[in-house]
């Protein structure tokens, strides 16, 4: 029977008893500590260790941003609390988040096109800093600020005339709905000073999930030049520039990991040769994924194993309903196997081949296909790994009235 490789398992899962293991615990005693399947794992150490890796590799002077969509489960932001610099939303949902999980909004920043009016005055009263996304919602934040005598805290995105090469999400370069046009910069950002609103500077955000070293590297230079480009027209310092990042994990087989050591080492040379105009600018990345997607691991349980015209089906109880991304139905093309494994049997021989779905009433609800696994039986546990982002919250969980999936941090 033909197969199909998985991706690359992350590093920092053992194996127990047989079992899967994360942070010392088998897969079976998570399931048992959740009370069901399916369900989210985020393990702390996994988190920490990305964290510090991080840190170790990257100037001091560059801070480190959160970029919460990737998963901004309550417990998670408070772990995340005291170990970045700032946060990034993109929502008033996502501004109540941090405010429940205690941080600090003058440490977080709004960005996101559409910000209806109601959450500007939400983002202006907290003293969030805005990262507009267009003249117009300049021009709103400026009114609503006058009307509840509050000073907006403005930042400009910029829709930069270059992109991440290789990225998954491409969002800059060309016409886009984010961020403004870079030469339309200067003369919005002398209005909002002008206008007496708090100058925070610029926020530049080129792609997502780039793994060449290359490519990020490249586009930093190219952020900090047009940057200081900017600055200069606007004829003003920024007191801060969000550099993006765009920093990739590796799901599929074949995907090497970023060299963190040669991004750190090119934005260490940047930053000790800074243009003029940034010398003075506090710097930031802000990640997602890379922070948390390999620190979780989605753990759902076989309930029917099938034969259907020579292909063996482990039929679970978990799907696309929480793992979109794994099912190859967000931001792909050609569907390939995210790492999976069969966590209740991990260190078994794998000699079955199989095609790993979920509960969902849709041919799209696939979690590996032709994979080469332990044999799995009713009852056993499957771990799909790199969920830590964009899992529960990117997936339509309401979709069949399976309902959410329960999520842990230990
Ligand atoms: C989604 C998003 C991010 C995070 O992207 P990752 O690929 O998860 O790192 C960062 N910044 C902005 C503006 C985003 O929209």
């Amino acid at each position: 029977m033909k197969t199909k490789p998985v991706g690359p398992i992350p590093e920092g899962f053992e194996t127990l008893g047989g079992e899967l293991a994360v942070g010392g615990r088998k897969a079976s005693e998570l399931v048992a500590a959740a009370g069901r399947t399916p369900l989210f794992v985020y393990s702390r150490e996994l988190l920490d260790a990305r964290i510090a890796k991080l840190r170790a590799a990257m100037p001091g002077k560059i801070g480190l941003n959160f970029a919460i969509k990737a998963n901004p489960h309550p417990d998670v932001l408070r772990h995340m609390e005291p170990l970045v610099d700032g946060f990034d939303i993109a929502s008033s949902g996502e501004l109540a988040l941090t405010k429940a999980a205690g941080i600090d909004p003058a440490r977080v920043s709004f960005a996101g096109p559409g910000k209806r009016d109601d959450e500007l005055e939400a983002a202006i009263s907290a003293g969030v800093t805005l990262n507009c996304e267009s003249s117009g919602e300049a021009e709103r934040s400026l009114t609503i600020g006058q009307r509840i005598g509050k000073e907006p805290r403005i930042a400009i995105r910029v829709n930069p005339d270059f992109e991440l090469k290789g990225s998954g999400m491409k969002m800059g370069g060309g016409a886009k709905q984010f961020g403004v046009d870079a030469d339309k910069v200067p003369a919005l950002a002398k209005r909002i000073i002008g206008e007496g609103a708090e100058w925070r500077g610029l926020h530049i955000f080129t792609g997502s999930q780039a793994l060449s070293a290359d490519a990020i590297i490249e586009t930093q230079g190219n952020v900090l030049n047009l940057a200081a480009e900017l600055a200069d027209s606007i004829g003003s310092s920024l007191p801060k520039l969000n550099m993006g990042g765009g920093f990739g994990i590796p799901y599929f087989p074949g995907d090497e990991p970023l060299d963190l050591a040669a991004v750190g080492a090119a934005l260490q040379g940047m930053v000790a040769d800074l243009p003029v105009p940034l010398i003075e600018t506090d710097l930031c990345l802000e990640l997602g994924r890379y922070l948390v997607g390999e620190a979780g691991v989605y753990l759902c349980r076989v309930v029917d194993r099938k034969e259907s015209h020579g292909t063996t089906y482990l039929v679970t109880d978990g799907g696309l309903h929480h793992q979109l991304a794994a099912s190859g139905n967000f931001g792909t093309v050609v569907r390939r196997n995210y790492p999976v494994a069969i966590a209740s049997r991990f260190d078994a021989e794998a000699d079955d081949v199989v095609n790993v779905v979920g509960c969902l009433c849709t041919p799209l609800d696939r979690l590996a296909d032709q994979a080469l696994m332990p044999r799995a039986e009713v009852g056993d546990i499957v771990a799909v790994f790199c969920a830590g982002a964009y899992g529960a919250t990117a997936s339509p969980s309401a979709f069949l009235g399976h309902g959410p999936a329960a999520e842990l941090l230990i």
